[in-house]
């Protein structure tokens, strides 16, 4: 199963992801997820898309391409992914589908998570990760029960920098801008699924799996 995961920042992408990547037993790969760990690395790649990043505006195509191609190619992608965050304008779509081309496996579903637009900043504002992977929390929508604190492992939950107002605002601009296009780019490929991505985390995930199902 080859799968993109398309959608505007805050719209559960990521954990929607995740469920799938257990469920198909498939590797989810995040270029969100790739760049903040150069970041925390420092390597070269990490260095270059700092910025970008904590300003809320998309790391240069180049960069983001050769980093997902390179991820594409490790052996856990054998039989399949979930592009999660990737691609993100038409350049990036259009290289993916060349390197897939080449390798004689397409991508075989594209599934946009719907969602209202008043309630993206309000999602994210108020979101706060595990650093160690343990997830996510919202401050009302879904409380730890220690404040601040991580309920699987107890480590202090972090508040991405990109999370804030005016950061958020201009992630959206980029969505609506550049990503925002590639759902008529893949409808013309004829492997969109749409799918309504407010309301329960169960009845949303029973929506994509179906989706995945009907093309696996
Ligand atoms: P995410 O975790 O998917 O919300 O991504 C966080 C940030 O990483 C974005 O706001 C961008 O700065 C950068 N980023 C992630 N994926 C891409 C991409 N496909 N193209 C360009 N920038 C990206």
């Amino acid at each position: 199963m080859r799968a993109i995961f398309l959608g505007p920042p805050g719209a559960g992408k990521g954990t929607q992801a995740k469920r799938a990547r257990d469920l198909f037993s498939i590797p989810q790969l995040s270029t969100g997820d790739l760049l903040r760990q150069a970041v925390k690395e420092e390597s070269e790649l990490g260095l270059k898309a700092k910025g970008y990043m904590e300003a809320g505006h998309l790391v240069p195509d180049e960069m983001v391409i050769a980093l997902i191609v390179e991820r594409m190619q490790q052996p856990d992608c054998a039989d399949g992914f979930i592009l999660d965050g990737f691609p993100r304008t038409e350049a990036q779509a259009v290289a993916l589908e060349r390197e897939l081309e080449e390798r004689g496996t397409p991508i075989e579903a594209v599934i946009n998570f719907r969602v209202d637009p008043e309630r993206l900043v309000e999602r994210l504002v108020g979101r706060r990760i595990c650093p160690n992977g343990h997830g996510e929390y919202h401050v009302r929508f879904h409380p730890p029960r220690a404040e601040g604190r991580c309920d699987v492992c107890g480590a202090e939950l972090v508040h991405r920098p990109d999370d804030h107002e005016d950061q958020i605002r201009t992630r959206m601009r980029a969505y609506d801008q550049d990503t925002a296009p590639l759902i008529a780019f893949y409808e013309s490929r004829g492997v969109l699924h749409d799918i309504r991505a407010d309301g329960d985390m169960d009845g949303i995930a029973r929506r994509v799996e179906s989706a995945l199902k009907s093309v696996s």
